[in-house]
């Protein structure tokens, strides 16, 4: 299936614990073009967590039946879970006129790019390797366990920075927010998104 639209996707990927969840909901608040894909996953729930409103938490039968179905636009493993992306999300909110906001990481980022869409990447990098384990910590969502497979993964998620048409740095999240909130502005004023541009200006000739 092909998916037109004028609206575009953002995707922010970051390692985990650099604030990018906290940035999304102040996004979302801000802007209200703005519509936040929610993913399916097949990690279990977490405390705090709701089905349909964090995840579609779903087995992993119904994570393959899915895929065999051909419905997931993107889908990667990532800390020995698959996360993906349902095609029928995007489309829905396109045809709302919204763009789409990802929390999805580098491997969905590639296979985003890869699709005939619109895609803005944008990486989110903690201030410092110090600042990223205490924010990990005092979080306190995730088992001893969990932490030490998410810390080791991180040099990995890192080194997919150069990928991303953006990348910011998240000391300070009232800057970060503002950071990320300009350059989607940004990216609506560019030229190949005005699609009418030619009929309007057209109109400022004698
Ligand atoms: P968490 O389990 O902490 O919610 O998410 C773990 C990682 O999976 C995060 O880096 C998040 O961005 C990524 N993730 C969440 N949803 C998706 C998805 O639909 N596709 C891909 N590729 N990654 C996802």
């Amino acid at each position: 299936m092909v998916i037109k639209s004028n609206n575009f996707c953002i995707v922010l990927s970051s390692p985990s614990g650099a604030g990018k969840t906290s940035i999304s909901k102040r996004l979302l608040k801000i802007d209200r073009s703005i519509c936040l894909s929610i993913s399916c996953t097949t990690r279990p729930i977490r405390k705090g967590e709701t089905h349909k409103k964090d995840y579609l938490f779903l087995s992993d039968k119904q994570f393959s039946d899915l895929i065999k179905k051909n419905q997931f636009l993107e889908y990667a493993e990532v800390f020995g879970f698959r996360y993906g992306t349902l095609r029928k999300t995007i489309v829905n909110f396109f045809k709302k006129k919204k763009d789409v906001l990802f929390d999805i990481d580098w491997q969905g980022f590639q296979q985003l790019k890869q699709s005939n869409l619109e895609v803005v990447g944008i990486f989110i990098l903690p201030p410092s390797k110090k600042e990223l384990v205490n924010r990990l910590k005092t979080r306190g969502r995730d088992t001893k366990n969990e932490m030490k497979k998410r810390m080791n993964l991180v040099q990995n998620e890192i080194s997919h920075f150069p990928e991303y048409d953006y990348v910011v740095v998240n000391k300070d999240i009232n800057i970060c927010v503002k950071q990320i909130k300009n350059i989607i502005e940004s990216e609506r004023l560019k030229r190949s998104r005005l699609k009418n541009l030619t009929n309007f200006v057209d109109k400022f000739r004698n």
